[in-house]
């Protein structure tokens, strides 16, 4: 166990350190979480064979134990009884930030249930960064991560998406790309913007935004396309985000709706101004529902 004033004011001893690694380029690692790799008396990571070569990459020699989905709860007990020694230990997965879509949740529960330390060294995370190229407007977004891979249960979830008034941030798998992509042109419609953001920080780096029918026709396009990592961001369901309708019809509702019902309001509104009639109803049935 490393010991002295300067590491222990930076890494304080007994605790679990979170650390996100690169989604692809190696260079996308933070100065504090090299140092904290370095610095800590073993490395918990998901894969240690990927991992080592990161780690390679770094000249950082820390011993590492694997910990993945399949043992995270029984590696938990050991890991516990270490930190509770006085050992630094950091959590590490194949690529980004643990616990999203990726082990670590587990681990991290059963030490805050000790009630041990835990930090976060924050970096490469490839929801986050596809949402920051996006462009799509509105300010909040779901996480959903991977879809579920049966049928029934993947088409009820979409169908619950679409309607969800908050962009949403998919993970895709290649072999799935083609199919995922027609399905939620179903769901979500063929006008819904979407992003796909292909390879992130790696050499093929592709990221396009258009409506779901033309995704579906650029990812057929070329099977170039359709190699590597995806990550997937659909606009919010216009019809329940106002930011959606103009600011003329949103006032033109604020007007009309303290005296007709929103149905009655909206088709005035639609009538007036061109928006979406449907949009208009959903902003006044929110606006109603108001308190
Ligand atoms: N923990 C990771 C994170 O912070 O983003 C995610 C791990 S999850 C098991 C792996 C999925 O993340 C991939 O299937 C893909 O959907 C997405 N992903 C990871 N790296 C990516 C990249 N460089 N470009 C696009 N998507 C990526």
């Amino acid at each position: 166990m490393h010991s002295n004033n300067l590491t222990d004011s930076q890494f304080p001893p007994g605790t679990l350190y979170v650390v996100a690694t690169p989604i692809g380029n190696l260079d996308d690692i933070t100065l504090r979480a090299l140092a904290c790799l370095k610095i800590v008396d073993c490395i918990a990571a998901e894969d240690t064979r990927h991992s080592r070569s990161l780690l390679q990459h770094y000249g950082i020699a820390t011993p590492l134990l694997a910990v993945h989905e399949h043992n995270e709860r029984e590696a938990a007990t050991g890991l516990i009884a270490r930190l509770q020694a006085g050992e630094r230990i950091a959590l590490i997965t194949d690529a980004g930030t643990p616990a999203i879509s990726d082990p670590g949740a587990r681990l991290v529960d059963a030490v805050r249930s000790a009630g041990l330390p835990v930090i976060p060294l924050p970096g490469a995370c490839a929801a986050i960064a596809a949402l920051s190229v996006s462009g799509l407007l509105g300010s909040s977004f779901h996480f959903e991560g991977f879809l579920p891979g049966k049928t029934g249960a993947r088409q009820e979830r979409l169908e619950q998406l679409a309607l969800l008034p908050s962009q949403v941030v998919l993970y895709e798998a290649p072999h799935r790309i083609v199919d995922t992509l027609h399905e939620l042109a179903q769901a979500f419609g063929d006008s819904r913007q979407i992003l796909i953001a292909r390879e992130l920080t790696k050499r093929f780096e592709q990221t396009v935004r258009l409506p779901l029918a033309q995704a579906c026709a650029w990812i057929e396009a070329s099977p170039d396309h359709q190699r590597g990592e995806f990550v997937l961001v659909l606009a919010a369901a216009e019809a329940l985000m106002p930011d959606a309708l103009s600011a003329e019809a949103a006032r033109l509702m604020d007007l009309l709706l303290p005296e007709l019902p929103p149905k009655r309001a909206a088709a005035i509104a639609a009538a007036a101004t061109g928006s979406n009639k449907k949009a208009l109803y959903d902003y006044g049935l929110q606006a109603k529902a108001k308190p």
